[in-house]
């Protein structure tokens, strides 16, 4: 589906938009409710479109997503002054700060700067992921692939959500130091899940496993839950969002950034209280499934798999990767995804990251027939998804062929500010033909659309046969 047909069409989505202004900015004095935009001006009164002030709000959002991916990599830093990594990061935060002046009043009014300057945070982005991925591999070994148990938990328990890996790593040596590590197991959930694959953490013989599946169904998860649990990152449910919260909130920590009213912070990576209350909880029960999830297909994993990789591709065992990712979010809409999922043939690879997973990861693809080859490929974290990029490359330069003559289909989800840095990542790198969805971005209109659809071919999903139809029937 095109963005003029979701804009135009009778959905909810496009009624919603029908109460919209055109033009919505409030950066200065001549903002909303009376001014700008308020009554129906396609222009404010310093002559910013509504085009430009939707583009100056992608670039924020994409900040957003650079600035958590840029936290989490500085905590994995070595600040040693020689580190060429400083160098890098260095260079992120000049991107950060010139777009943040980029977008303020009366600076730019040029369309193509603009592109320019959204490119530049796609950029960012690739940099950025690159470092946090190289933090995590520095850090705590190249993740592998491992067969981890879903639903399962005994004894008493810490279930842990988020994406810090870096944090789940000091409190699995402080329940050592402490000569706890038989009495407390850790169990992760949503995004922690590829924490199970790095070998510096999978040595911790009381990190068990799984539980529950994508962010938001954590109010469900943890009000089962008898122990601990653990929020270190954004994706976070508050008790403003759900009556369910109340049920967990004197069991709930968050660390850092990442605040609850009436849960306890982690102060100065003190896990202490933490530890101290798991021990007085009961037992965990209730969660004995014999489910089994597979991930730690981090890409430095996967281009060890190369040759045999390019010799299936070479002798047509293999026709197709699929990179079906992105964020997962309520709602049966996403079901796209599982159905498409299903939906690709056997002679075809599924390469995914991030929490949308969860609406497909637990079935069975197998192994790329006559080959060792699995057929679903778990790169990680949403911040793992430069891995896709990695081995597109890598494949690319083998065949000798472009990124884009490869045989790879792409289907994301987008939900928050990491996904849109994501998008604008792969943008950067002129990756073309990616269908979004469920949804198109409510900060994107029907110009912006146009030029990323005629520059890109990026479409927005609708239905599986007429977005993908052509290619699963190869
Ligand atoms: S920056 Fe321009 S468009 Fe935005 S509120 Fe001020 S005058 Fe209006
Ligand atoms: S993938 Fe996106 S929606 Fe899912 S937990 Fe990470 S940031 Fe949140």
């Amino acid at each position: 589906m095109g963005l003029f047909d979701f804009l135009s069409g009778g959905d909810k989505a496009s009624s919603q938009r029908d109460c919209h202004p055109k033009m919505f900015c409030y950066q200065c004095e001549m903002s909303m409710p009376e001014g700008c935009g308020a009554h129906g001006q396609e222009k404010g009164t310093c002559g910013k479109t509504a085009t430009k002030a939707r583009l100056q709000d992608l670039m924020v959002f994409g900040l957003k997503g650079l600035s958590a991916y840029r936290e989490h990599a500085r905590e994995l830093m070595d600040m040693n002054p020689n580190n060429e990594d400083l160098k890098t990061l260095i260079e992120i935060d000049d991107v950060m700060s010139e777009t943040l002046y980029f977008t303020l009043t009366n600076v730019n009014f040029n369309f193509d700067e603009h592109i320019a300057q959204l490119m530049k945070i796609g950029e960012a982005g690739v940099k950025v992921m690159d470092l946090l991925s190289g933090g995590h591999t520095n850090t705590l070994g190249v993740p592998t692939p491992v067969e981890v148990t879903q639903n399962k938990a005994e004894g008493k328990g810490i279930l842990i959500s988020g994406h810090n890996l870096d944090m789940l790593h000091k409190l699995l040596q402080r329940i050592e130091e402490r000569g706890l590590s038989d009495k407390i197991n850790v169990y992760t959930h949503s995004e922690m899940l590829p924490a199970h694959a790095y070998p510096e953490l999978r040595k911790f013989k009381n990190l068990k496993g799984n539980i529950g599946g994508a962010w938001f169904d954590q109010t469900d998860v943890f009000s089962k839950w008898n122990g601990t649990c653990v929020v270190n990152t954004n994706c976070i449910v508050p008790p403003e969002k759900s009556k369910k919260v109340a049920n967990y909130i004197d069991r709930l920590y968050t660390y850092k950034i990442v605040g609850v009213e009436g849960a306890k912070k982690i102060e100065n990576d003190n896990f202490d209280p933490l530890i101290d209350q798991t021990l007085s909880l009961p037992d965990v029960d209730g969660f004995d499934s014999d489910e089994k999830l597979v991930t730690g297909h981090h890409y430095k994993t996967i281009l060890t798999l190369a040759p045999a990789i390019l010799d299936a591709i070479k002798s047509g065992k293999i026709k197709r990767f699929w990179v079906i990712a992105g964020c997962d979010a309520p709602g049966k809409s996403r079901n796209y995804f599982r159905e498409l999922a299903e939906r690709v043939p056997q002679d075809h690879v599924i390469i995914t990251s991030s929490c949308g997973k969860f609406r497909f990861n637990d079935i069975d693809f197998g192994t790329v027939p006559g080959t060792e080859i699995p057929r679903y490929l778990d790169l990680g974290q949403c911040n793992d998804s430069n891995g896709a990029v990695h081995i597109a490359i890598a494949l690319a330069e083998a065949l000798g062929v472009t990124i884009h003559d490869l045989p790879i289909s792409i289907a994301l989800m987008w939900m928050e500010q990491k996904a849109v840095l994501i998008l604008l990542a792969l943008l950067y790198l002129g990756i073309k033909d990616i269908y979004i969805g469920v949804n198109a971005p409510q900060f994107v209109n029907e110009d912006i659309f146009n030029f990323l659809n005629e520059q890109f071919n990026l479409n927005v999903i609708s239905d599986i046969d007429k977005d993908f139809g052509a290619v699963l029937a190869q």
